[in-house]
């Protein structure tokens, strides 16, 4: 049964798009042409999931350009916010050369490491946490279609190379003229507890020792969001499950994923991980977390992440370190 302390503490920090996504002018060719060529439009590149981020004093914020200043580039209308109309441009970041994205490690950015007034290239799990909200979802908007967009150029029906429409929201194909939408993956991460309150957190075989995360899988075809959580515990750890409860999602681009967070309640303990895709696995109570934090045996999943959401939520208040 759900009860009152099982609502979602802490922000959703991919989850905080201000913009209106003005769904209803992507289809206006005309409106489009008159945005892009009014210089208080903004534009934010996009290139490889990063795009240019610059601090100052104690805020991140996205470098954006006016159109006649962005490179050229496939454009997508990310919305509109006070008249300003908003696009991302799939391109190259000026100013940065392109092993400098490629080669990038992911570790989150903190203030100290951003370099102030410099423009830097950062990924969403670098500074998905650090840009104000209206920022965070022009980027969230922009990586998730850049992704797409990049992995989906043919008809799926005859091969045909589809075309850009609708500010970048849909590719229609010249040849059998069916449209096509970009693709979100759902997929339920879950928190799962036992009869005495203890959670459940579980090691991926790739992951390194010590980084441990509550479980997550795909929804499959023809299923339900809740039959989802029950199947992917049991096949990953062997534990039964019932009562999912839905505590809220934010989307996670990477390249295509709609994270949906439940809680759900274990009626067996004994833990049997699938070695494929699970290395270890173990129920915590709030002392046992808080003690292998403190000591560092045991790191979670950054605050930019819903399963960090999800374990302070189950916690009840705020945890220390991350990966
Ligand atoms: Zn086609």
């Amino acid at each position: 049964m759900q009860t009152a302390e099982e609502q979602l503490i802490g922000p959703l920090l991919l989850a905080r798009g201000t913009i209106d996504r003005s769904s209803a002018l992507r289809a206006d060719e005309r409106w489009l042409e008159r945005a892009w060529s009014d210089p208080s439009a903004r534009v934010l590149v996009i290139d490889d999931g990063h795009t240019l981020v610059r601090r100052s004093g104690d805020e991140v914020h996205a470098v954006l350009f006016a159109p006649a200043d962005a490179p050229q580039g496939e454009r997508y209308l990310l919305g509109v916010e006070d008249g300003t109309a908003y696009f991302a441009v799939a391109a190259p970041l000026p100013g940065i050369a392109k092993s400098e994205v490629n080669g990038r490690v992911t570790i989150p950015m903190s203030l100290r490491d951003t370099p102030e007034g410099q423009p830097v290239a950062a990924g969403l799990r670098q500074v998905g946490g650090l840009l104000g909200d209206r920022d965070a979802g022009l980027l969230v908007h922009a990586v998730a279609l850049e992704a797409w967009h990049a992995t989906h150029e043919f008809c799926p029906r005859c091969g045909t190379r589809t075309v850009v429409q609708a500010g970048g929201h849909v590719r229609v194909c010249p040849h059998d003229s069916s449209q096509h939408f970009p693709r979100v993956d759902p997929a339920v991460i879950m928190l799962v507890r036992d009869e005495a309150d203890r959670c459940l957190l579980a090691r991926g075989p790739q992951w390194p020792q010590g980084r441990l995360s509550i479980l997550a899988g795909f929804v499959e075809p023809g299923e339900s969001l809740e039959a989802a959580v029950v199947r992917e515990v049991a096949e990953e750890v062997g534990i039964v499950v019932t009562n999912p409860r839905y505590l809220g999602s934010q989307p996670w681009p990477f390249p295509r994923s709609l994270m949906l967070g439940f809680f759900a309640d274990a009626t067996t303990t004994t833990l049997t991980p699938d070695a494929d895709e699970i290395a270890e696995a173990h129920w915590y109570s709030r002392e046992e977390m808080a003690r292998a934090l403190e000591s560092g045996e045991l790191r979670l999943p950054p605050p930019v992440s819903i399963a960090r959401r999800l374990i302070e939520t189950w916690y009840g208040g705020e945890l220390i370190g991350d990966w």
